[in-house]
């Protein structure tokens, strides 16, 4: 049985680049998008021209009654793997910038959202019979501390690295498995959104390859781990980061 594909933030970058590898690899998806229903209708557009099935669905995940309508909206009988994917980063920063609110804001969105997806995606599983598997959408930053750079991001995904493990440890019983993937520098547009358009250019000299990855490259690594031919590995944290 073909699992469906439930992508968070799946209307650009590396969400948008599992939803169109997940189609040509004959599943259906359900997208979120929080602030571009454009994107994510061109991302379905993709998904359907493929042959699949694409479901729209709007979720800002630092809303928790957003999480609940984004499962009501989904058929209880539907098989589905979890992208776990949504996230965001600040402008570059030091410690003396970090305000309250920005630090709510990223720890919303990026670890209270991530475990309330992973919450309900599991008890979505379990009524629905079938196990699915997990992957987060962690970062190398997680590693690297990301010093002078944006200290709270790191944070929020060596937080995603530890519950990987932890929700691992307690899934796997059921035949449930849970992955993270760790990004380094790759080419998507949340550089922009994070005021650094040119942040890939700057940084790129320091990965080993030499060059920032694509979204493509992690969705590859992101559709392996939630196949059958990674049947037998979980609490797993994979680089993708060309070397760094
Ligand atoms: P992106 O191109 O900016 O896409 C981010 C996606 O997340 C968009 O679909 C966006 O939806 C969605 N999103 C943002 N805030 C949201 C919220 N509050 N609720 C729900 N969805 C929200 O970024 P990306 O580079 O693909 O990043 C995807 C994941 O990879 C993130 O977790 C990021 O931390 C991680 N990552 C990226 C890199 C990198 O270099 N690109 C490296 C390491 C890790 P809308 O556009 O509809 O608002």
């Amino acid at each position: 049985m073909t699992r469906t594909l439930l992508i968070t933030g799946g209307s650009a970058g590396i969400g948008a680049a599992c939803a169109r590898l997940g189609a040509a690899q004959g599943r259906d998806v359900i997208l979120t998008y929080n602030s571009d229903p454009a994107g994510a209708e061109q991302v379905a557009a993709d998904v359907r021209a493929a042959g699949q099935k694409a479901q729209i669905v709007q979720c800002d995940v630092a809303q928790p009654a957003q999480i609940d309508a984004l499962f009501a909206a989904i058929d209880p009988a539907c098989p589905i793997d979890l992208v776990n994917n949504a996230g965001i980063v600040g402008k570059t920063a030091s410690i003396a910038d970090l305000t309250p609110e920005r630090l709510t804001n990223i720890f919303a969105v990026n670890v209270v959202g991530a475990i309330l997806v992973a919450k309900a995606a599991v008890a979505h599983m379990r009524a629905c019979g079938t196990p699915g598997h997990i992957v987060n959408v962690s970062s190398a930053a997680a590693r690297l501390g990301s010093g002078n750079q944006y200290v709270d991001y790191a944070a929020t995904k060596g937080a995603i690295d530890t519950f990987t493990l932890g929700l691992a440890d307690e899934l796997a019983p059921e035949g449930i498995r849970v992955n993270a993937v760790r990004p380094g520098l790759i080419e998507t547009d949340i550089h922009a959104k994070g005021g650094e358009p040119d942040r890939l250019a700057r940084l790129s000299h320091m990965v080993p390859m030499r060059r920032a990855g694509t979204a493509d490259e992690v969705a590859q690594s992101i559709l392996w781990l939630l196949s059958d031919g990674a049947s037998y590995v979980t609490r797993t944290l994979v680089d993708v980061a060309g070397g760094r």
